[in-house]
């Protein structure tokens, strides 16, 4: 991995900008390459490209000046040597998984996923002949056992949706390491680092092989836009890369253009959000209606100390129990005027959203009890607001039950 030790992330607009269009004298923007296609200088052009110059560009499914810079700009951030943009983090994973998977190979995942790569693992991934276990993550030793020599990808994500449960990634690889060596077999191990994001966790430093992120979360950070991103070595980002061109889930330039704009303010708008997270968690743990708040960042978090040694801060998704049920927590929600009751993350705006009726929709009861969620949960994914705002919102909601 390239170790640019950027103190501040926003430095990276500087490194990165104009490396993708010409001209030193050019905009302070980067301007949106909004075309399907480029016209040749000649045919020599064509000739060239035949050959395999990367230089000469011929369609956007391939590469797009502003697509291209945006993905330089989050692996610098990332610390990684690459990175490849999607229409969306699903178009990520999918093409990630399918590119180092095959019919017979096999995949060890933590069963706490996000809703869209559990169905992915558990209705598409058969179908090709790619058989998912899961290793419970409070006993990784597990993975000594469940990696065989068909295991190509460890695959999780820390923390978890919507328990904030943690995986220690450290001794995840560690495991993983330690069987890989006796089977002489690659493994990339992947994390979905979308609810923590770089500024908070650093798989690389930890041993991890991919990062992936949903880009439509704290990267986009304003609710306007779908994406997703891969970042590793040139070789894996290539290898994923490649299988995106008979795919097609490449990202749209102008989608590039909101994103790129987006990572100039990521550093600011997270840690603010951090710490609207901590203040509001804080304030609601003490609250006679709530019967749980699950918050890395309180001492009351059962890995809490896991928390402090593998993040900085602990993010910006708290999650709250009411007392009451489903029921008390759609009360809450309907009286929220600050939070915005809707699905997603990672927004400047506070968003609120009961798991059983969204990311846990259909689960049976036994699902439910796996991935720990209960009726009365409300997930809060915390925005940059005035914190006093934002914690009076909840009192005053919460005086309606
Ligand atoms: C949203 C999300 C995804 C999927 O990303 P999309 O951009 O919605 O396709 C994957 N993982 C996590 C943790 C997410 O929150």
């Amino acid at each position: 991995m390239t170790k640019q030790n950027l103190k501040h992330l926003s430095l990276a607009t500087r490194a990165i900008h104009g490396k993708h269009h010409p001209g030193v004298r050019g905009p302070v923007t980067t301007p949106i390459y909004q075309t399907s296609t480029y016209r040749l200088q000649d045919s020599s052009d064509a000739i060239r490209y035949s050959k395999g110059d990367p230089n000469v560009l011929v369609y956007t499914r391939y590469h797009n000046p502003t697509v291209n810079e945006a993905e330089d700009r989050i692996a610098l951030i990332e610390d990684g040597e690459a990175a490849a943009l999607f229409s969306s983090g699903m178009a990520a994973i999918s093409t990630a998984i399918l590119s180092l998977c095959k019919s017979g190979d096999e995949i060890v995942s933590t069963p706490a996923l996000y809703g869209g790569t559990y169905r992915f693992f558990r209705d598409t991934l058969p179908d090709y002949g790619i058989n998912v276990k899961y290793v419970d993550p409070h006993s990784l030793e597990d993975l000594l056992y469940l990696i065989t020599p068909k295991t190509k990808v460890v695959y999780f994500e820390t923390p978890t949706n919507p328990t904030l449960t943690l995986v220690d990634i450290e001794k995840l690889v560690r495991n993983t390491r330690r069987v890989q060596k006796e089977f002489r077999a690659p493994i990339t191990v992947i994390i979905d680092n979308t609810f923590a994001t770089i500024l908070n966790q650093k798989p690389f430093n930890l041993g991890v092989d991919i990062i992936m992120e949903s880009t439509t979360k704290y990267l986009g950070g304003h609710a306007d836009i779908m994406g997703g991103v891969i970042i590793g070595t040139k070789r894996n980002v290539k290898r994923v890369k490649n299988l995106a061109k008979h795919l097609g889930g490449c990202m749209d330039p102008f989608a590039a253009f909101l994103l790129d704009r987006s990572l100039k303010t990521f550093e600011l708008r997270v840690e603010r959000q951090n710490d609207n997270a901590m203040a509001l968690a804080r304030a609601l743990s003490k609250h006679p209606k709530i019967s749980c708040v699950l918050y890395p960042g309180l001492p009351s978090h059962p890995q809490h100390k896991l928390a402090k040694r593998q993040m900085r801060k602990f993010g910006a998704m708290v999650t709250i129990e009411v007392k009451g049920g489903v029921k008390a927590a759609v009360r809450v929600c309907d009286h929220l005027r600050v939070a915005v009751n809707a699905m997603s993350l990672g927004g400047v705006e506070t968003l609120v959203s009961i798991p059983v009726y969204s990311s846990h929709i259909n689960m049976t009861k036994d699902e439910l009890a796996t991935h720990g969620v209960t009726p009365g949960m409300i997930r809060i994914s915390v925005g940059v607001e005035g914190i006093d705002d934002l914690i009076e919102d909840f009192r005053q909601a919460l005086r309606k039950l």
